[in-house]
């Protein structure tokens, strides 16, 4: 079966054609601008070069029309629409409702709806994506696969805040976690590298990209992760700020004079790596260039993300009672050494051993400790896309 995998944002939808057999990557796409001037559709058929059109798109559903124009055309074509047996749609917010990836109907799409507010910049561009995909394919089914879903398994110790109990029962303010989907997939992965039953493994999954978060995974469950209730909360990341005392968000509205959106927005935005380079960068490179040049700003920043990171790690391990497996992935975990090494250079207090060596290993899967470590340390590159389109086919076979 032929799946197609949709991520919709609010102005971009990214989107794959994966073939459920071979699981290999059929075309992928990004239609960005839509909505706004200047909209285009960018995409890659397997094999071949990157097509670029510049098309006008008012909305997301002339973006899916498009999608499946890329798709279908005689042209450059990959298949025929009726080809499509299901679509997969990346969800971010499920709240408690979702501790799995679910078939779409009419219910469904009202509790996606229902938890909107926990998730407002990107459940409602989610469903448009859904409604969107219903109105060009009719009939075909449709499967979401919810960030939130695998962490859904953290006991209430883990999730729950120091708020008064009522807000939790009101308002459901929680930890809920993101990168589910990533921090599932590569537990699952890391466990079959090893040759081991994930039931018999006390794991810690890093997954670091431009946005950051940690998983303990104990006997192949989630019991505890770094975001909460948004995705704000927990590692430094590329522009976010990770875990802040509150009150410094009241303390900059007043020195400042400004407003909680702007706060928000600084906290999201312009914080993380980014601010505390001194707006050097909030990408890795730079600030492993930066860092090498004696840049101030990049070691600040490289070393409190570090230090956040092990702070982290520790935590998880007495919170599991011991840890056998390290994972690192996403775009940082899974291509910076540099960083990598800093990490496990503090890891010593639990027998971890990194392999300089293996360690320049990039994108690939690799066993980084040596073979007296005490923990395993792994690079387990992500694939959110292949694992929406596994829950996909399972549900729609
Ligand atoms: P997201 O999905 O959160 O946008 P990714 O997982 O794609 O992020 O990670 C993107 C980040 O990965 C970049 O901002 C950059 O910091 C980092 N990155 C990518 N390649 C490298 C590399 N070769 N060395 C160091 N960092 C890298």
């Amino acid at each position: 079966m032929k799946i197609l995998v949709i991520n919709c944002g609010s102005s971009s939808l990214k989107f794959q054609l994966i073939d459920s057999d071979s699981e290999a990557v059929i075309c992928k796409g990004l239609c960005e601008r839509i909505g706004i001037e200047g909209s285009q559709i960018v995409y890659t058929p397997a094999g071949k070069d990157k097509i670029t059109k510049v098309e006008p798109m008012p909305d997301h559903n002339r973006a899916i029309e498009l999608v499946i124009e890329a798709l279908t055309n005689a042209e450059n074509g990959v298949v025929k629409l009726e080809e499509i047996g299901a679509v997969g749609h990346r969800i971010v917010h499920g709240g408690e409702k979702f501790t799995k990836s679910v078939i779409i109907n009419d219910e469904v799409i009202k509790a996606i709806e229902d938890v909107s507010d926990l998730a407002p910049l990107h459940n409602p561009a989610n469903l448009i994506g859904i409604r969107a995909c219903q109105k060009v394919m009719p009939g075909v089914p449709m499967v979401a696969v919810f960030d939130t879903a695998f962490h859904q398994t953290m006991p209430q110790d883990a999730y729950l805040y120091g708020l008064p109990y009522s807000y939790y029962e009101k308002y459901g303010i929680r930890r809920y976690g993101f990168h589910g989907t990533s921090h599932s997939f590569v537990s699952k992965r890391a466990a079959e590298i090893l040759g081991k039953d994930a039931k018999d493994l006390k794991m810690i999954v890093c997954h670091l990209g431009n946005g950051a978060s940690l998983s303990a995974v104990d006997g192949g469950k989630c019991i505890d992760t770094s975001m909460g209730l948004t995705p704000l909360e927990g590692l430094i990341m590329g522009t976010r700020t990770g875990d802040i005392d509150p009150s410094v968000v009241e303390f900059i509205m007043k020195k400042e004079n400004s407003s909680v959106a702007d706060v928000t927005n600084l906290l999201n935005k312009k914080s993380g790596v980014f601010g505390l380079s001194d707006e050097l960068s909030s990408d890795f490179r730079d600030l492993e260039a930066g860092y090498n040049d004696g840049h101030a700003g990049a070691r600040r920043a490289v070393d409190t993300f570090v230090y956040r990171v092990v702070k982290y790690i520790g935590s998880y391990t007495a919170a599991m009672g011991g840890v056998d497996v390290i994972c690192f992935t996403a775009g940082v975990g899974e291509n910076s050494g540099f960083v990598r090494k800093l990490i496990c250079d503090r890891l010593g207090f639990i027998g971890a051993k990194i392999d300089v060596e293996a360690n320049k290993v990039r994108g690939e899967e690799k066993t980084i400790s040596t073979a007296d470590s005490k923990v395993t340390l792994l690079v387990v590159p992500t694939n959110e896309e292949l694992a929406i389109a596994r829950d996909t086919y399972a549900l729609c076979k």
